[in-house]
């Protein structure tokens, strides 16, 4: 009789533990966190933690031609210090790993195999000079450039003599003119039809790579993601992966698109500004909480605040407010004025705190000694430090102003 209970409690508990949210944030490894990484990962976290999911990180690995190396562990590192933590993921083991996606080809591989074995995708034996032609044809001809499925239609025969010869292929999945229907968690209906633009996608390189879009909807499915939230970006491409979940007869996980972050007066933020990387904020001296309050602060997800410079949240109180249903769907704009404003609350919640209060003497004691190697009769002592901070800390903005030459 026990042995039933303990077997019914235990399914139970499975099938609660399954239905608990699962999200991730799946950069590539090709350069620094930067400020739309840094949303994307935050909203994601904040959204397990008001659910008591959990949030895995995912390494997109796959496009090899890209890869920085050194960028994952500093990745890592980034959303250590912002106060993001992961649940699982590289360094991280859980029940569903690897979690980096060069390590997890095998996994494609038998994925693919099920869908050439239903029909649902083909090799494709196009050369790249055959492409090229396709490509000016259509430009020439003022279309859009697509791939023309010639592939789809060669018989097994043609097929099974082509492998013989060893002549290189990718694979690519078979698009059907059927629509499915996208939800999105903050833009609502989203209507696209695939194959109206677009010709069969490549699912496997002839490198054996995968693409992005397969990796990523075969991970999910086997990570057991339950929301994808990412930047608008995918939004396009999230009809696609429809199709593949679908043709893997797999339910897809719910889809929330971000909406772009901007600088204030609209514009594009651009990597190429190479001021938007988390780095560059950290080296200037801005506290993590500070730049999280900062980046939800464009976007939206939170209870309405009349005042958001007078106000910093912790992580947890963050966790607590945050709905999806409140993040905006038009492009969040950026406010600079209003990261000093949110750092100079920082340290003055730090100058109030005593444990804190020690750490950032000891903060601004490193800061002078850099800023003057060559002198031995600097005063560094704990009160002088605290005097200065606490004359000077409605006007703070950064402690590194204290040293700067300006001042
Ligand atoms: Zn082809």
């Amino acid at each position: 009789m026990l042995k039933i209970n303990q077997r019914f409690l235990l399914r139970h508990f499975l099938r609660h533990a399954h239905n608990k949210v699962r999200v991730r944030f799946a950069p590539s490894p090709t350069g620094h966190l930067h400020l739309g990484g840094l949303r994307t990962a935050l909203y994601n976290f904040l959204y397990a933690r008001h659910l008591g999911g959990k949030f895995l990180l995912r390494i997109e690995d796959t496009d090899q031609t890209r890869l920085v190396p050194g960028a994952s562990e500093r990745l890592v590192e980034d959303l250590r210090w912002a106060g993001i933590e992961i649940d699982e993921g590289p360094g991280f083991e859980g029940e569903v790993g690897p979690y980096v996606q060069s390590h997890r080809r095998e996994i494609y591989s038998k994925a693919i195999g099920e869908l050439l074995q239903n029909g649902r995708a083909y090799r494709c034996f196009c050369t790249e000079r055959r492409l090229d032609l396709l490509r000016k044809e259509a430009l020439r001809t003022r279309q859009v450039p697509r791939y023309d499925n010639k592939c789809r239609h060669l018989t097994a025969t043609e097929t099974e003599a082509l492998l013989a010869k060893g002549t290189p292929h990718c694979i690519r999945f078979k698009l059907t003119d059927h629509e499915e229907p996208l939800e999105d968690l903050i833009y609502g209906s989203v209507h696209h039809n695939v194959s109206d633009t677009e010709g069969d996608p490549v699912v496997m390189k002839s490198d054996q790579f995968p693409t992005y879009h397969f990796a990523n909807v075969v991970d999910d499915h086997l990570m057991g993601i339950t929301h994808v939230l990412r930047g608008v970006e995918w939004q396009i491409s999230t009809t696609k992966h429809l199709l593949l979940y679908k043709a893997f007869g797999w339910q897809p996980p719910k889809f929330g698109h971000l909406p772009l972050l901007v600088n204030a007066d609209g514009t594009k933020l651009s990597k190429r500004q190479g001021d938007i990387g988390i780095q560059h904020f950290r080296q200037r001296g801005y506290f993590p909480l500070a730049l999280i309050n900062y980046v939800v602060s464009a976007g939206g997800g939170f209870e309405h605040r009349t005042n958001a410079k007078q106000q910093l949240l912790s992580m947890q109180e963050l966790g607590e407010q945050f709905q999806i249903e409140r993040v905006n769907s038009h492009p969040s704009r950026l406010n600079p004025e209003l990261l000093d404003d949110l750092n100079r609350l920082e340290i003055g919640k730090r100058l109030s705190g005593k444990e804190s209060r020690g750490e950032l003497v000891k903060q601004v004691q490193d800061l002078v000694k850099e800023a003057y190697p060559k002198h031995s009769n600097l005063d560094l002592a704990e009160d002088h430090i605290l005097d200065v901070l606490n004359w000077s800390s409605q006007r703070l903005t950064l402690l590194q102003d204290l040293t700067s030459s300006n001042n």
